[in-house]
């Protein structure tokens, strides 16, 4: 990029001399900030202080957010709390944005535990249809998982920050993010694409593997034995279904109600196991007629291989 020349504007100092902050007892630091608590009051009982004069991150967002916290604590007596959850962004070309803690400090805090997940905008569709397909989401968390910081340098930087801000603030945990449904193609969706990363290679680490063995076996069981006892099920439905048209009549008359007294009694009907003599097709016994072969397992009630009558 070419140019000129480099305009360096940086520092900026509260202005807090002359105007008598020592005679209302309002305490300032070296550098001539007012020193607030994290509600904003001053060391005077009845005096507030918002913004940049503070000294806390100078940004017009967070004057703004003091101006609420102040003002509703100076006027009404509550004791609401400045939030900590603070995003910036840089508006470079691409745009740098953050929130919380950085990569280094959950290091420091939590070492190899700290997790870390990050996806790259190259392959991001919408940064390519843009034709910007540079930059990436960086994801730190908790060893529990909670998200405790996010850094995005990628177009559209500003924006995605928003989320992850909310997300920071409630301690939310990855997984949530990678679950929540990201319209596409945004630049939104580069973050998510991050947690998607995180818990692809998480489900594909060898641990996760050896845990999610045994239960896919046990899964894989329990299906086996519903599908049994649900054909089982359909089978005895079948059988009751078949004595109750059969009802002992071989004309195909109404069936013969099971409690009548003169109802001579039958003979328990196996669930499954084929007759050892099948009746010729037509015949009028009944079971057997419509019947499939033996040793074939229809679902079709009407095709359970059961002799009956
Ligand atoms: C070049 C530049 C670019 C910036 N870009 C961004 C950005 O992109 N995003 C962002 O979030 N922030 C940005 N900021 C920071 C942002 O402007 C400040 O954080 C924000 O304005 C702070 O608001 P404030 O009300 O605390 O203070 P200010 O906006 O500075 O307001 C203080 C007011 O008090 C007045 N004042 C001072 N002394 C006295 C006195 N003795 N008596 C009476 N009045 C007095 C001043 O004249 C001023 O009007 C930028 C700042 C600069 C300098």
């Amino acid at each position: 990029m070419p140019f000129d020349r480099i305009l360096v504007a940086t520092g900026r100092r509260p202005r807090t001399a002359g105007i008598g902050l020592d005679l209302a007892g309002v305490e300032i630091d070296a550098r001539g900030a007012i020193a607030v608590d994290d509600r904003l009051r001053t060391s005077a009982p009845r005096i507030f202080a918002a913004g940049d004069v503070t000294a806390r991150l100078p940004f017009t967002h967070v004057a703004a957010h003091h101006a609420r916290v102040a003002a509703v604590n100076a006027l009404l007596g509550t004791r609401r709390s400045v939030d900590e959850t603070i995003p910036w962004v840089t508006f470079t070309d691409p745009e740098v944005a953050h929130v919380g803690l950085t990569e280094a400090e959950a290091r420091e805090r939590w070492g190899d535990r700290a997790i870390v997940a990050r996806s790259d905008y190259a392959t991001l569709d919408r940064a390519i249809t843009e034709g910007q397909p540079l930059g990436f989401a960086l994801l730190v968390a908790d060893p529990r998982g909670h998200l405790v910081g996010a850094t995005v340098a990628a177009p559209g930087a500003g924006e995605a920050i928003a989320e992850l801000t909310a997300r920071v603030k409630h301690a939310d945990k990855i997984d949530r993010l990678s679950s929540t449904v990201h319209a596409y193609p945004t630049l939104a969706e580069g973050p998510a694409r991050a947690a998607d990363e995180h818990l692809r290679l998480r489900y594909a680490s060898p641990r996760y593997r050896a845990l999610a063995r045994p239960v896919l076996a046990v899964r894989r069981v329990l299906a086996r034995q519903r599908s049994r006892s649900r054909q089982h099920a359909a089978d005895r439905g079948a059988n009751a279904g078949l004595e109750r048209s059969c009802g002992g009549s071989s004309t195909g008359a109404s069936p013969r109600p099971r409690s009548i007294a003169s109802s001579p009694p039958r003979p328990a009907v196996p669930a499954r196991s084929a007759p050892p003599d099948r009746p010729s097709h037509g015949s009028p016994t009944c079971g057997w007629a419509r019947g499939p072969l033996p040793g074939s397992r229809s679902r079709r009630p009407d095709a359970s291989p059961t002799a009956v009558g």
